[in-house]
């Protein structure tokens, strides 16, 4: 039986940014008609119906005023609300409805109705602060899942990963010092927007010990991000027993990406799947749910997007072997990245 869900509504293609912008309709597009493809084949997910996040929802994660600023926006044919960031009269509309989205594909997973879960929604999230929107980003879904899981399931570990290329401001600040959500993001560091996420960035306060930053060069691939996840993400959050797994999804380092400078290709974002579903398996009975952030190669994120889904799904699963010789052959950038990153956490986390 399959129990993978996925969220997907032709209103995420209403919200529409400046002509040219790469942060388009056109990237759910493809995916909606692949998705459309692979059901007719071997492909089975459940729709998750969205519905708007509630202000009770928002107000968790965002200031009212600002909550204010964007509803406002509505109807409105075009409002610039930062140098890269501008809405449609549909964007607030789709932007509560990615939100709520995510909080209903989260709410079937943890009450066991599915297993697993992908939300491909727009706009994404990750740079949304509490009282600012940036980098193409309105509402901070998966900060709001976060909470949302917490509130409704009485969660007290939540593990966000964050393998976008860029960092995600916005969700490390809303947990900074809170330890219910420990966040872990791999992203591209040294001038690189937003410039946030070195590795010395740890939390604060109650929170300390609840970020992880691994901060990577440009040119990173499979076999950097297997090893960051295999050798410094599986051992803490083995520790840390999340209760649900969430994922800020970008595709933007994929090797086709024109903004991002990696190297991961389809099958690299297969194997993260499968080491994400590990962990996930292990410590929280397979809960999993991820949520759509960056991603400007069209035909790149749409392959990328198939080979998550087949993962979850468990429909054709990568052969990983081949992925795994190359990661054991790792050359001595990431073995130095990787003593440079215990050296940080392993106050916090003994099995580093
Ligand atoms: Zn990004």
């Amino acid at each position: 039986m399959n129990r993978t869900g996925v969220v997907q509504d032709p209103i995420f293609m209403e919200h529409v940014m400046d002509p040219g912008h790469p942060e388009r309709p056109e990237r759910l597009k493809v995916i909606y008609e692949m998705l459309e493809d692979e059901e007719k084949k071997n492909l089975r997910l459940i729709n998750v119906k969205p519905r708007p996040a509630t202000r009770e929802e928002l107000e968790t994660t965002h200031s009212p005023a600002y909550i204010d600023r964007i509803a406002s926006t509505a109807g409105k044919p075009h409002f610039r609300l930062d140098m890269d960031t501008s809405t449609s009269a549909k964007s607030f509309e789709a932007a509560s409805l990615a939100a709520g989205g995510l909080c209903e594909l989260i709410r079937a997973v943890c009450s066991g109705n599915l297993k697993n879960g992908f939300a491909l929604v727009r706009p994404p999230g990750h740079h949304a602060e509490s009282d600012r929107a940036m980098g193409f980003c309105l509402f901070n879904n998966v900060a709001i899942g976060a909470h949302y899981a917490i509130k409704n399931f009485s969660l007290e570990r939540v593990l966000i990963v964050d393998w976008d290329v860029h960092h995600g401001n916005g969700t490390q600040n809303a947990f900074y010092s809170d330890p219910r959500v420990l966040y872990f993001s791999t992203h591209r560091y040294g001038f690189f927007y937003p410039g946030s996420g070195a590795a010395t960035e740890v939390g604060h306060g109650k929170g300390e010990g609840f970020t992880v930053n691994v901060p990577l060069e440009g040119g990173s691939g499979d076999s950097e991000y297997g090893n960051i996840f295999e050798r410094v993400l599986k051992p803490i959050a083995l520790e840390y027993r999340p209760q649900i797994i969430l994922v800020s999804a970008g595709f933007d380092i994929h090797y086709d990406d024109p903004l991002g400078g990696m190297e991961v290709t389809e099958a690299g974002f297969a194997r993260l799947t499968q080491i994400l579903m590990e962990i996930a398996e292990v410590t929280a009975l397979g809960k999993l749910v991820l949520t759509l952030e960056g991603g400007y190669d069209i035909e790149g994120e749409k392959r990328s997007v198939g080979a998550v889904l087949k993962e979850l799904s468990q429909v054709s699963p990568l052969d990983k072997k081949e992925l795994v010789d190359k990661e054991r052959k790792s050359d001595r950038r990431i073995a130095q990245l990787i003593l440079r990153l215990s050296d940080i956490q392993r106050r916090y986390w003994k099995s580093l």
